[in-house]
C-alpha cells in the first residue's frame, strides 16, 4: 500500500513516526474514516466537518483546509486503485521530542496520516446474515463526541464480544445504550418507529447516523431522537447499527437473546437499501 505522512505518498514500510509523537504516547490525536465507493468517497464534507469540530474542541491545529485534505485523500486513493472500502486519517500533536504532558508551542508541527483499507461496503456478509451483540458497561470518557484515538474501551468492548460468542457489543451507561463500539445504534419498536439517542457528549456524532434521519425523513419513515434503556433494546422489534464502514447492519441477538424472530429486520433491510441506493448515486456507481 502506498499511505501518506506529513507532505509525502510513499511504501507503507517507508512511513516512519517518533515514538515521541503524542498520538502514540497520549493519543493525542483525532481521526476520522470515510468510506469509498467506486472510488469516490462518501460524506465526505461531513467527515472533514467533524474532523475540524474534533480539532478545535482540543486545540490542535488542521495540517491544511479541508479542501486540501480531500485532494489528498482522492490521490491516496487514485495512488491505491481503491475502488471500495474506506480512507483512515489521523492528526496528532505532534513529536515534541520528549514525553511532556505539556502540550507543545506551534513550533512543533502535527503529524498527519491516511491509509486506505479496501473492504466490501455493499455486500459484506454480515449486512446480509446481521450480527449478535452483547452489552457491557460503557467505560469511556466523557467526550465521545470528539473522535480521538483513545479507543481501548471499544477494544476491550470487543474482545469481550469475541469471548462471549458475539460479534461486538453495546456501550450501557445508567442502565441506557449509549452506542455501539464503534457504530452508534438504533432500535426499531413495536410500531415501526425507528429510535436513536439523541446528539450529546455521550456518543459520536456520526455521519451515517445523521444521513440515515435525513433520508427517514424523505421517505416517510418514522423516527425519534431518544435516549432508551437495555431493556427496550432487548424487546425490540430490530436493533441495528450504523457508521461510515458498515452503512447498517443488522443484529440478530443482544446477550445470547434473539431480537425479534432472530432474522435481519424488514425495517431495517428497507433502511439498508434506501442508504445503498442514495450511495451508489451519488458515487456514479
Ligand atoms: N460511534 C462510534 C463510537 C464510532 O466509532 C463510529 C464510527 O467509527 C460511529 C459511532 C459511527 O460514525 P460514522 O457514521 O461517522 O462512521
Amino acid at each position: 500500500r502506498t499511505v501518506y505522512l506529513n507532505g509525502e505518498f510513499v511504501a507503507e514500510q517507508d512511513a516512519k513516526v517518533s515514538v515521541f509523537d503524542r498520538g502514540f504516547l497520549f493519543a493525542d490525536a483525532v481521526y476520522e474514516v470515510s468510506a469509498v465507493l467506486n472510488g469516490r468517497l462518501l460524506d465526505n464534507a461531513a467527515h472533514l466537518a467533524r474532523l475540524a469540530r474534533s480539532c478545535q474542541a482540543l486545540d490542535l491545529r488542521l495540517p491544511c483546509a479541508p479542501e486540501e485534505i480531500e485532494i489528498l485523500q482522492n490521490r491516496l486513493i487514485a495512488e491505491n486503485n481503491l475502488r471500495e472500502g474506506a480512507v483512515y486519517l489521523q492528526i496528532s500533536r505532534g513529536n515534541s521530542g520528549d514525553r511532556d504532558f505539556d502540550f507543545p508551542g506551534e513550533t512543533v508541527s502535527p503529524t498527519f496520516l491516511m491509509f486506505t483499507q479496501a473492504r466490501p461496503l455493499i455486500h459484506h456478509p454480515k449486512s446480509q446474515t446481521g450480527i449478535r451483540m452483547v452489552s457491557v458497561d460503557d467505560i469511556r470518557w466523557q467526550r465521545r463526541d470528539i473522535k480521538t484515538v483513545g479507543l481501548l474501551a471499544p477494544c476491550l468492548a470487543k474482545e469481550y464480544a469475541h469471548k462471549h460468542d458475539a460479534d461486538d457489543a453495546l456501550l450501557v451507561e445508567n442502565g441506557l445504550i449509549t452506542e455501539a463500539s464503534s457504530s452508534n445504534a438504533w432500535i426499531v419498536d413495536a410500531g415501526g418507529t425507528l429510535i436513536t439517542r439523541p446528539l450529546s457528549t455521550h456518543i459520536l456524532h456520526g455521519i451515517t447516523r445523521q444521513a440515515l434521519l435525513e433520508l427517514a425523513k424523505q421517505n416517510d419513515l418514522r423516527f425519534e431522537e431518544r435516549p432508551f434503556t437495555l431493556e427496550e433494546a432487548q424487546s425490540a422489534r430490530e436493533i441495528f447499527i450504523s457508521s461510515a464502514t458498515t452503512f447498517i447492519w443488522p443484529v440478530v441477538s443482544l446477550n445470547g437473546k434473539a431480537i425479534g424472530d432472530g432474522k435481519p429486520g424488514d425495517i431495517t433491510a428497507k433502511l439498508r437499501e434506501i442508504y445503498v441506493r442514495m450511495a451508489v448515486e451519488v458515487t456514479g456507481g
